[in-house]
């Protein structure tokens, strides 16, 4: 009995020390120190907020699926400590893995707390990039959602925020737009809820007076695109800043403020929770990313390694340290970290592929890293940029019709990767024959060279494929081309023996074969048995080998090369 205790002892700390509850649904996890009804209420706000922005779109659709962390405590003392700044009772970040929300408040402002950071979450998902000002003011403007069975409303004006507007005199809009994270006008407790309400003052309008609402829409559009917040005003609303200002002053003055009110919303989705004791490794790692990822995070980094030892078979706390050193640049040690999570069986496509990138910097070949991108791929099997990374390794491999597929099943190609995607289809095409096929790709090509470089690239890619598809062979007599050290892999097929020549067929992946000449006397032979000299001319028994051969310098060879050594 008395070890027993004496072991509780030693884990215990304040914090581990409450009782912490979680509530799951496909769309939130949360834990939570208060009572389950309490914690039940925090899920039904957030369930209602989220059926609401699902319904309305506001910002274009979310593609994000995974559910959203919320950490929700009983006390503001409790919170304090996790709180990013000390005014604010709750918020949101998100980390490269997951959303956040942390929930400190549990007075009446609660509800408006919740939309209001569940309105950063979705401006975040929805790839805007905003101001600081006009962040806030649409995080206040749709933190007064009230759903009522199948009508919502949205824009009914909070009390304090009405006074402050009426009350006081604005603020210089330059000095409005110009506010960053550093600035005092959002970190001093008198100036915060003066741009808060200045904020949300110039939002209500711009989205609910019927002669700004219409072009709502080009205006965020055209800020989160770069053009700063007065030039986008001016240039959406044909309005000065002047006008503006006295647009809104006398829209202050009216009797009643329009209210949004958006009828047919169907029911939300109050899906029941799984309710349990939230696992020890689960609260304190969703507790040390919170503190990991605060500005000054190095208990919460040092919390993690900690989790790390303490869970040797849990990725998660390599995966986030990983992300964290990465964000300071640290490659090298978050190669190690995330090889750590690789190790630990992280099934986050995003680790595996990252892992990939980093140790192809670090120098790795390709038996290390094509397993990483296939594994990602198998989990997201529609990652566009682990199939372009693999497609090119494919490649390099001369795995084409394995690049091939690869390539063409990307669903976008970026820009900045056209031209070194469609010209490794094209090779490939042209590597197997496929000569048609090789005209389309070189011309896209072509099409997408960004530098002389490539164009030169292309149109001598184009020449030969031409040439090749008219000619099906190539004169003895053309250009001489420089040879060029490579290798394959594949599996032994047939060894013909046409003289003092011998000439090997590998089958390569992906149902291709290549054919290389080993007649070289020097050629050499590395294997631990003694299968080459145990080779008769005809078939072969299939048995993995890898090739380093010559490119051929005559392009009418019919051989891929000739074979400098061979690798059992
Ligand atoms: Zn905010």
């Amino acid at each position: 009995m008395h070890r027993i205790i004496g072991l509780l002892l030693t884990v215990s700390s304040p914090l581990f020390a409450q009782h912490w509850t979680s509530l799951k649904t496909p769309h939130f996890e949360i834990y939570s120190t208060k009572d389950q009804p309490a914690a039940l209420e925090d899920l039904q706000e957030l369930q209602t907020i989220n059926s609401f922005f699902e319904a309305l779109q506001p910002f274009g659709k979310i593609s994000d699926t995974k559910p959203i962390q919320v950490i929700s405590f009983r006390s503001k003392n409790e919170y304090t400590p996790y709180a990013f700044r000390s005014e604010s009772g709750g918020y949101y970040f998100h980390t490269e893995k997951n959303d956040y929300i942390l929930i400190g408040d549990t007075g009446p402002r609660e509800r408006a707390m919740v939309q209001h950071e569940f309105t950063h979450l979705v401006v975040t998902q929805a790839g805007l990039t905003l101001p600081i000002w006009l962040n806030e003011g649409l995080a206040d403007f749709y933190s007064t959602v009230e759903v009522n069975g199948t009508q919502a409303t949205v824009g009914r004006p909070p009390n304090l925020y009405m006074e402050t507007v009426r009350n006081a005199r604005f603020l210089p809009w330059d000095t409005l737009f110009a506010v960053d994270a550093g600035s005092s006008m959002y970190s001093v407790g008198e100036n915060l809820a003066h741009f808060y309400s200045q904020s949300w003052a110039l939002i209500h309008m711009l989205k609910l007076d019927e002669s700004y609402a219409p072009r709502f829409q080009q205006f965020l559009t055209a800020v989160s695109e770069g053009q700063s917040s007065k030039e986008a005003l001016q240039a959406v609303y044909h309005k000065s800043m002047a006008q503006i200002d006295s647009d809104l002053s006398a829209y202050f003055k009216k009797r009643k403020l329009p209210v949004a009110v958006i009828d047919g919303m169907r029911p939300a989705d109050y899906s029941a929770p799984i309710i349990a004791e939230a696992a020890d490794f689960d609260i304190q790692f969703a507790l040390a990313t919170v503190l990991a990822w605060k500005a000054n995070g190095s208990e919460g980094l040092e919390k993690l390694a900690n989790l790390s030892a303490r869970y040797p078979d849990r990725p998660g706390p390599e995966e986030e340290l990983g992300w964290l050193v990465l964000r300071q640049k640290n490659k090298e040690e978050a190669r190690r970290h995330f090889e750590a999570a690789v190790q630990r069986h992280s099934k986050d496509p995003e680790i595996l592929f990252n892992t990939a990138e980093l140790e192809k910097e670090a120098g790795a070949k390709y038996a290390q890293i094509a397993p990483l991108f296939r594994q990602a791929l198998a989990i997201e099997p529609n990652m566009d940029s682990a199939r372009l990374e693999l497609g090119l390794l494919e490649y390099q491999n001369l795995q084409y019709k394995a690049a091939l597929s690869l390539l063409s099943g990307m669903s976008t190609i970026p820009d900045d990767d056209k031209f070194e995607a469609y010209l490794t289809m094209a090779q490939c095409y042209s590597n197997l024959d496929d000569f048609a096929n090789a005209e389309t790709y070189v011309k896209k090509a072509a099409q997408s060279a960004r530098n002389d470089d490539q164009k030169e690239d292309a149109a001598s890619l184009l020449e030969t494929v031409q040439r090749d598809k008219e000619s099906g062979s190539v004169p003895a007599s053309a250009a001489k081309v420089e040879s060029k050290i490579t290798n394959a892999r594949g599996m032994t097929k047939t060894l013909q023996c046409e003289g003092t020549k011998k000439l090997l067929t590998l089958a390569i992946d992906g149902g291709a074969s290549m054919t290389f000449d080993i007649s070289d006397p020097d050629l050499v032979v590395r294997h631990p048995s003694d299968t080459y000299s145990r080779w008769a001319c005809g078939p072969l028994k299939p048995e993995p080998l890898t090739i380093v051969y010559a490119t051929p310098t005559n392009p009418a060879e019919k051989t891929a090369g000739k074979a400098i050594e061979l690798v059992f």
